[in-house]
């Protein structure tokens, strides 16, 4: 595979992209066939044994008006075809539960997240609220983003929020933990994909924060989406306000939110991706402690101790800690021993990327301009992305119009000043019941919750991830 893969045309040259998309499925195809291996808590989307058969589908036409919390009883517009593939959960989140559904308007085969007891206190619903506007704001194609959204029942019987997503089949983590041969191509096109939907996140001013393999999803052709808005916040530009510690799987945390800094920046995300670089040239994860300071002692023994200027955000006990401890070298060179993909040009990009010091660490963009991508963007654009066409008819030499940009950025920041006025649950409640309706005014027919699917019962009874399956606390310094 690796042969057939292999890159042979620059960019502007004429570039044959069904082949390659094939190889890329086929990889994929090859991957739907392996037993799950995975830690069910560390897992965005993880597959669950056993499909439930429906009787027919969750999700129905909107077929009358209600104003009560009874859903409509009847799925008369749901077809045959729809009922015959059943609907099965595929994962869940910190924050919600994923299904995998047919959307009986096209047939298609969507995403289903239920976020569940959104109004249970004022953080955590409006922590559900940044999530649904985010996952509507968004428009990239790295980028998860809602497709659709449930039509909600009466603002006083509105309890649950349903969001409709595309569909990926499997994610980073499954792909590093499976037996899969992973190629020098794969790993310079997904970490390609990871930056460039980072780049339009951060400008978006876009903190996503727990930046980890199961929160990035994969499609049948390798196009890869970073998902999980849960952690997400807007970046926060005074330095003086304090931010939640409560963020990234530890595994992926950065050292300076390890050592209790209080204010922090998008070099945490970027420190999460060279992480993930590392991990995806190892096939193991780079960084694998039990806690905290061990995570730390993990780092140093890489990175060496770390000067009092690297230090800076740090608090007072963390670096009192640091400087007790004993005085350690650092040990980068070990990186060229991760594999045999790990060449001069990925360890100089992954060097950059783990770099104690937030403010030395190399930035989204920065990192997209380093040699080692140009072949994961001349793939990913060859044959994979839709911002390039094809051209000509003839389809053994297909020309390519390159798009003029191929990283692009949000046409405008994320706004969060909305948050701000909400000083009651009952007052989110009501702005998010009106966003949702908002929502359902520019698209088609809406969708609604089917209470008379066999699957109904489950997804309804679906919960949350238990609070031991969520990422350890940080330490407590003081
Ligand atoms: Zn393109």
């Amino acid at each position: 595979m690796q042969q057939a893969m292999s890159m042979t045309s620059g960019m502007g040259i004429a570039y044959q992209g069904t082949p390659h998309a094939q190889n890329m499925q086929s990889f994929l195809a090859a991957m739907q066939g392996q037993p799950h291996m995975l830690n069910p808590s560390t897992n965005y989307y993880q597959r669950l044994n056993g499909h439930i058969p429906a009787q027919n589908a969750v999700v129905q036409h909107q077929t009358s008006n209600y104003t009560s919390a009874n859903l409509p009883q009847t799925s008369s517009s749901v077809t045959g075809t729809q009922e015959a593939i059943p609907d099965r959960p595929i994962g869940y989140g910190a924050f919600g539960v994923v299904w995998s559904v047919t959307d009986p308007r096209n047939g298609k085969r969507v995403a289903l997240k239920k976020m569940p007891n959104v109004f249970q206190s004022l953080v955590s619903s409006k922590r559900v609220f940044r999530e649904l506007k985010m996952l509507c704001f968004f428009k990239h194609e790295n980028v998860l983003s809602a497709l659709d959204v449930l039509q909600p029942p009466h603002v006083d019987y509105f309890q649950e929020i349903y969001v409709i997503t595309e569909l990926m089949q499997s994610d980073l983590h499954k792909i590093i933990v499976s037996p899969q041969h992973l190629s020098s191509d794969h790993i310079k096109v997904f970490l390609y994909q990871i930056l460039r939907g980072l780049k339009y996140l951060h400008s978006a001013r876009v903190l996503h924060r727990d930046i980890k393999p199961g929160n990035l999803l994969v499609n049948s052709n390798c196009v890869l989406k970073i998902c999980d808005f849960g952690l997400a916040r807007v970046e926060e530009p005074d330095p003086n306000v304090a931010m939640t510690q409560e963020v990234v799987t530890q595994y992926y945390r950065a050292p300076e939110i390890l050592m209790g800094a209080k204010h922090y920046t998008a070099a945490v995300d970027v420190w999460s991706v060279g992480c993930i670089f590392g991990e995806l040239l190892g096939r193991r994860i780079l960084f694998q402690a039990q806690t905290p300071i061990q995570q730390l002692e993990l780092i140093t023994d890489l990175l060496g101790t770390p000067n009092p200027e690297d230090m800076l955000t740090a608090c007072d006990a963390a670096r009192k800690h640091m400087a007790r401890s004993p005085h350690k070298m650092n040990s980068l060179t070990s990186l060229y021993s991760l594999s045999a993909q790990a060449t001069h040009e990925a360890v100089h990009l992954l060097c950059q990327m783990l770099v104690f010091n937030p403010s030395r660490r190399i930035s989204v963009t920065d990192a997209l301009s380093h040699p080692y991508l140009d072949e994961g963007r001349l793939r990913y654009h060859s044959c994979m992305c839709k911002c390039c066409k094809s051209q000509g008819t003839n389809p053994n030499i297909t020309a390519r119009r390159f798009t003029p940009d191929f990283e692009p950025v949000a046409p405008v920041p994320f706004q969060d000043s909305w948050e701000q006025d909400l000083t009651s649950t009952r007052q989110v409640r009501e702005k998010l019941h009106q966003f949702i309706l908002e929502q359902l005014s520019n698209s088609e027919v809406p969708l609604v919750i089917n209470p008379q699917s066999a699957a109904y019962k489950s997804f309804a009874s679906s919960t949350v991830a238990h609070s031991s399956e969520l990422p350890p606390s940080p330490h407590n310094w003081e």
